[in-house]
């Protein structure tokens, strides 16, 4: 018996939103929406290589094949077919194999002249290396010219946070334009109702957001979260140097960025970067209100790399970092334990927080033993799955707003068709 099949096809798209509808078996499936308050899309996107980068990881935890009911370009089914089997093998708990189709497979569309790179930008320490890298000629061939920054609603900006939403966005204006970059606003509700593993996930959600600016824009610049040599270390995540090509075509690659350079080199190299520093926002918490909360594990490892590289810390974190915050957030998670043990190498010995910091990693490495080891390496992986879980119960409770909400969106857009 095959896998039962989920289908999507494009519902509509003009120059503030774009839907697509998606069917699958059960609970699965509903109506995946774009929707930026400016009119940021000059015209349809020229083929559905977004939706089948949205929903592979979608369908493929829902046990589902995809099948795209449009052109998909045949490159990028390829690399997806490898993305998804990379995902199978990686986490079986997770992603089962899946299958994508599409109704066309096509060729590279005919565009007229596209301008240069749109990245995700969020006002972060990575997303600001990537575009001070590039803006400054340091990539090499890598080298692309950035001239769309997509801030995305949804995420850790909740959808009815308008302040927040405001001042996040104000802050990422200020520092694109120290550039020449303008800012487009994405409101989505992928992570709400088409995402079953956000930190597994996430980088395709922000590729697809991305790939609907294909027809204006040449490539992807995506900025990595680690160096090259840390990926190595900790265990599989949405962006990773192994996968995130596989998300691009020949036609619009995707360029990653910040693989030659540890956290804490990225913050050094935006000493230069003034505009860039001076709005950064690091935070993902709920009430942080688009700025930085100060004392979540981004807020702190943040403050203590700006000590660590000798930066003052008032502008960007108007509420400082406690001592009690350091003992509450450096856990022995894989993931953040590397951009930690940088900070401590390089903090300086009379700083406050060094030994304190030093002791807490201490604790992480325990014990030699290997039968303890293999015991902290499990409580960090099961750390790791709850806050994967803590991301998808709150994914699930905006979705309810969501869902409640659908008839009066679908009934105002109606309303909206109508009076055209
Ligand atoms: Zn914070």
């Amino acid at each position: 018996m095959g896998r039962p099949l989920m289908t999507a096809r494009l519902d509509r798209a003009d120059d503030r939103q774009i839907v697509v509808a998606v069917e699958g078996p059960g609970e699965s499936g509903g109506l995946l929406d774009y929707t930026s308050p400016d009119p940021v899309w000059d015209a349809p996107p020229p083929n559905l290589d977004f939706v089948a980068i949205a929903l592979v990881q979608y369908a493929a935890s829902e046990g589902c094949d995809l099948h795209v009911e449009g052109p998909v370009s045949s490159e990028l089914l390829d690399r997806l077919h490898e993305f998804q089997l990379i995902w199978a093998k990686w986490r079986p708990d997770k992603f089962g194999n899946t299958t994508v189709t599409a109704a066309e497979e096509v060729g590279p569309p005919e565009l007229p002249q596209r301008a240069g790179a749109v990245m995700g930008f969020s006002g972060g320490v990575d997303a600001g290396f990537a575009l001070a890298a590039h803006k400054t000629g340091t990539m090499g061939r890598l080298n692309r010219d950035i001239d769309l920054g997509v801030l995305v609603v949804g995420w850790d900006l909740a959808h009815d946070d308008h302040e927040a939403i405001a001042r996040a966005r104000a802050k990422a204006e200020r520092a694109l334009a120290a550039y020449d970059v303008e800012l487009a606003v994405v409101s989505t509700n992928w992570q709400q109702e088409f995402c079953n593993a956000w930190l597994m996930a996430f980088n395709s959600g922000l590729s697809a957001i991305l790939h609907t600016f294909s027809g204006q824009y040449s490539s992807i610049v995506h900025a990595n979260d680690r160096s090259y040599d840390q990926e190595l270390l900790v265990p599989p995540f949405g962006s990773q140097m192994a996968i995130n090509h596989l998300l691009g075509t020949p036609w619009f690659p995707v360029v990653t960025t910040g693989g030659t350079h540890a956290r804490i080199e990225r913050l050094e190299f935006l000493r230069d970067h003034p505009a860039l520093l001076g709005e950064l926002r690091v935070c993902y918490q709920a009430d942080a209100g688009g700025g930085n909360c100060g004392h979540c594990q981004k807020c702190v490892l943040t403050q203590l790399e700006w000590r660590a590289v000798g930066l003052p810390t008032a502008e960007a974190f108007p509420e400082p970092m406690r001592m009690e915050d350091l003992v509450e957030v450096v856990l022995p998670r894989p993931h953040v334990v590397p951009h930690f043990q940088d900070v401590l190498d390089r903090l300086p010995d009379d700083d406050e927080y060094k030994e304190p910091l030093r002791r807490r990693l201490e604790a992480h490495r325990v014990s030699k033993s290997p039968r303890l080891r293999r015991l902290v390496d499990r409580v960090a992986e099961l750390e790791q799955e709850v806050a994967s879980s803590r991301e998808e119960v709150r994914a699930m409770e905006q979705s309810r707003s969501w869902r409640v909400t659908r008839p009066l969106r679908a009934a105002s857009d109606k309303v909206a068709r109508r009076r055209r």
